[in-house]
């Protein structure tokens, strides 16, 4: 499968790479497989930004109340840009004024497979992707569906019915970084520490 061209150029336009410590995309395509992340944003609306790697970029989505573990509750995914594979570890601070100004947290990390014998693109024109999250905080089967037809970009996010789906851990318990076990306010206090060195 190949990368479309211009895949990163709407990223790329919304961002002053001089001003934010966001990753600029880079040229080179790098193979990295199945990775996903969860990064809570805490912008001018608490958000949480779902993102799947498919074919050397991030597929993106703004899950505006989070995921959530119960299969009875279907959470709004608004699709958004593509980001760069980089991002998928990008913690810190977006300074104000600067798009999506605020901080970030990797709030979960970890490989996604697909549960379709179809190719993840196929799946994601379709508007219907089923995976299993393997996550620090999410873990099974999940599904992201896109609402009426091709063009919408809003999709539904939920944890798919298993045997053991009723047995989830609660997702406020852990509520911190999956990469430096920081809380937001750790990493805003880092950040401006770092900034005023
Ligand atoms: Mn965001």
């Amino acid at each position: 499968m190949v990368m479309k061209k211009n895949s990163l150029k709407e990223y790329a336009k919304k961002r002053h790479f001089k001003r934010t410590p966001e990753p600029r995309p880079k040229k080179e395509k790098r193979k990295i497989d199945h990775i996903f992340v969860v990064q809570k944003h805490a912008a001018s609306h608490l958000h949480y930004d779902f993102r799947l790697e498919m074919n050397g970029v991030l597929k993106s989505w703004a899950i505006p109340k989070g995921p959530s573990t119960d299969p009875t509750d279907k959470r709004l995914a608004v699709e958004t840009e593509d980001h760069p594979l980089d991002y998928a570890t990008f913690e810190g601070i977006i300074p104000e004024g600067e798009y999506g100004a605020g901080s970030v947290m990797v709030w979960d990390i970890g490989h996604y497979r697909t549960i379709k014998e179809v190719p993840m693109e196929t799946s994601w024109q379709d508007g219907h992707i089923e995976i299993v999250l393997e996550g620090k905080k999410l873990q099974g089967k999940f599904a992201l569906i896109r609402m009426h037809g091709r063009g919408d970009k809003n999709w539904l996010f939920f944890k798919m019915k298993e045997p053991n789906s009723h047995s989830q851990p609660s997702l406020d318990d852990n509520d911190r970084s999956a990469i430096s076990d920081r809380t937001m306010s750790e990493i805003v206090r880092d950040s401006h520490e770092q900034s005023s060195e």
